[in-house]
């Protein structure tokens, strides 16, 4: 099969969530790629932090040392690219993600963050660019809730979600994560008119 040109404008089969930590981001994923109306494939990013319990290589990322993260910038083979939380670690979108995702004739979906997210839009304008939120009270109390991260990394966590929001209007669609079977389907419903608007 031929690969998809990723330059045509016609191609742009894009979907991009951020949104802060404790956002709800990953419960949100999880339920679209089950329940959306049109066909999404997760891009799994490549990243150079450690794997958390449970996270396997491939399916949640690709684990990457500092040196073959550099080696793939130095081949070309990244949309974007950021460090993430200050954290010193590198995440990326490889583009062979968005080429197996057009190849499956599904949308490819990005979760990256602010940084990535306005890289890929000038890449991609016609990129459906969604900003998740959430209320401010339930937001730190989710971060802590997670238990897998030292106070001195929520803490930074805290401070890049702050800056982030800022950056909301850039982005197509702000969705609040209120509740969860409300805002999947507010998603749910903003991928269907885009399918259908392309599709026109
Ligand atoms: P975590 O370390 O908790 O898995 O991910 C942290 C953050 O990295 C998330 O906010 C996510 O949006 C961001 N992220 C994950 N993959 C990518 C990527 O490929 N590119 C960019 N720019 N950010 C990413």
């Amino acid at each position: 099969m031929s690969t998809p040109d990723r330059t045509n404008s016609d191609f742009q089969r894009v979907v991009v969530l951020s949104g802060p930590s404790g956002s709800g981001k990953t419960t949100i994923v999880n339920r679209l790629t089950q329940d959306s109306p049109v066909k999404l494939l997760k891009s799994v990013s490549a990243t150079t932090r450690k794997p958390r319990p449970q996270e396997i290589h491939g399916e949640d990322y690709y684990f990457l040392s500092d040196e073959d993260f550099r080696q793939g910038l130095a081949d070309d083979l990244f949309i974007e690219h950021a460090e993430v939380f200050s954290s010193g670690y590198l995440y990326g979108t490889l583009k062979s993600e968005i080429d197996r995702a057009w190849q499956d004739n599904a949308w490819a979906f990005l979760e990256i963050d602010v940084e990535g997210a306005l890289n890929v839009m000038q890449q991609y304008p016609n990129a459906v660019t969604i900003f998740l939120t959430t209320p401010a009270e339930e937001f730190e109390k989710r971060l802590r809730a997670r238990g897998t991260e030292s106070e001195e990394v929520i803490q930074k966590r805290l401070a890049t979600a702050a800056s982030e929001v800022k950056y909301a209007g850039r982005y197509r669609y702000i969705v609040v994560n209120d509740e969860l079977d409300r805002a999947v389907s507010e998603i749910c419903e903003i991928l269907k008119s885009e399918e259908t608007s392309k599709n026109a």
